[in-house]
């Protein structure tokens, strides 16, 4: 099909992130003009179920009047300040407030950023400036793992475990080390329970810790449920075992709950559900419900008190970002955290999950679905070649961007990551709904199927 007029101008002028820079611009963009609820509709007026809930991140669906109202109010009487050098204003301070109130773990501050890159970035550098505020500057290196997604930015890309963040971008940096992945159907031996593997990766992280020599080593980082990595949910026990392994090392913990935060797993927090106790949080996405780019860092005490022994030392807190706490961010997100707690919007979601990873386990039985994962309103279908071997398709086939595509056709939008199809609505899907977008899916992946044979 030629490109329409507006698919032309936009291949023309814009660099999309995550595209194949050479293929839009055969296939153009899909240009999606307005939303409501969970649908979208593009330019044409065609509804999509927004079956990602846009990039993980709008919980609340689109539309929202009260959420727009409240930008609207903020803009109106306080468009701009920040919080540098002896600034504040009152929604930073209310939404700190209650951001201490909601998290899973003691937290003594909160130092806002505008993404989830951001966030891990801060994590990284207040790591770092910790370690030499407590006198060990050799305890720097930072692990992460292997398919983990922590962001794009220098650092948390570098962080990120997945190669096309890396490659040719000169990355990672040093002292970003990955650890195994916890994901049993594909990491998993002949033989080796859940169990053992996730012993088997508690071990091998001790043994990267040793190896590089615990004195160099100052903290892990983990998503609960890894998302861009496929939504891989890790092994029951996985999370006691590993902290075992850091607490005997001395070794910060850092949550990145960017997309499982604020009820994405059927609680507020991720880690929670999966037994993880960090030290400190990374959040961002549903904060705001997308309704503003809002994240955060969530730091412990012992990371405060780092923080001002260094300002007394050096004269400031040498980090911040022009947007850290924008009033308007901070009131909507302050709006948004109210209503998952006036409309219980985070029990609503925990209510749905059974329906919705029934529908997502049912499907596991299609001949083209491996694995059917998920916890709470995420989840993925790891689409092979063989059911029986678990043999994967030739990553050059495309089938997970195919079957996406297909789910465009039939009017949900979902999104591969390699092979795996991934599901992540706005948590305002209601029962009907939900059993509308598995039927859809259902639908796009025996397309897919007939596609592949
Ligand atoms: N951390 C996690 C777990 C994410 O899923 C993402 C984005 O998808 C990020 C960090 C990066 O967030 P952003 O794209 O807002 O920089």
């Amino acid at each position: 099909m030629p490109l329409t007029n507006l698919q032309m101008r936009d291949v023309e002028t814009l660099v999309h992130p995550y595209t194949n820079q050479a293929t839009i611009r055969e296939t153009g963009p899909l240009v999606i003009e307005r939303a409501k609820g969970i649908y979208v509709y593009d330019v044409d007026g065609k509804a999509y179920i927004e079956g990602m809930a846009g990039l993980w991140c709008t919980s609340l669906g689109y539309g929202n009047e009260e959420l727009a109202e409240t930008a609207y109010e903020q803009m109106k009487k306080l468009s701009f300040t920040h919080l540098f050098g002896g600034k504040s204003h009152d929604p930073a301070i209310e939404l700190a407030e209650k951001l201490k109130e909601v998290a899973p773990v003691p937290i003594s501050k909160v130092f806002f950023v505008c993404s989830g890159s951001e966030a891990n970035d801060s994590q990284v550098k207040m790591v770092w400036y910790m370690n030499n505020a407590l006198g060990r500057p050799k305890k720097k290196k930072i692990i992460s793992r292997i398919k983990a997604y922590h962001g794009v930015t220098v650092a948390a890309a570098s962080l990120t475990g997945l190669p096309v963040n890396h490659t040719d971008f000169d990355l990672p940096i040093a002292n970003i080390l990955h650890a195994s992945c916890p994901h049993f159907y594909r990491f998993g031996q002949d033989g080796e329970t859940e169990d053992e593997f996730s012993t088997r990766c508690a071990r091998e992280l001790e043994e990267l810790i040793i190896k590089e020599g615990p004195d160099t080593v100052a903290a892990f980082i983990a998503e609960p449920v890894m998302g861009a990595g496929g939504v891989l949910v890790p092994p029951k026990g996985y999370f006691e075992k590993i902290m075992a392994v850091c607490d005997a090392h001395d070794i910060y913990m850092i949550a990145d709950e960017v997309i499982c935060g604020f009820g994405r797993l059927g609680e507020w927090f991720g880690s929670p559900v999966l037994g993880y106790k960090p030290h400190a949080i990374s959040i961002a996405k549903a904060l705001t419900s997308a309704y503003m780019p809002v994240g955060a860092v969530m730091i412990p005490e012992i990371m405060h008190e780092a923080l001002v022994s260094e300002s007394k030392k050096i004269g400031t807190f040498g980090h911040g970002f022009t947007y850290s706490g924008h009033p308007v961010g901070a009131a909507v997100a302050l709006k948004t955290l109210e209503i998952y707690q006036r409309d219980k919007i985070i029990q609503g979601a925990a209510a749905k999950a059974p329906q919705f990873q029934g529908h997502l386990k049912a499907l596991g039985d299609h001949p083209l679905v491996g694995e059917a994962r998920g916890v709470g309103l995420v989840g993925a279908l790891e689409l092979v070649a063989d059911k029986t071997s678990r043999k994967a398709f030739d990553a050059k086939a495309g089938i997970g961007a195919k079957a996406a595509k297909f789910a465009e056709d039939e009017g949900v939008i979902l999104r591969s990551v390699g092979d795996a199809l991934a599901f992540c609505p706005p948590l305002i899907i209601t029962p009907d709904e939900v059993d509308d977008l598995f039927a859809r899916a259902a639908r796009a992946l025996d397309k897919t199927h007939a596609f592949a044979r």
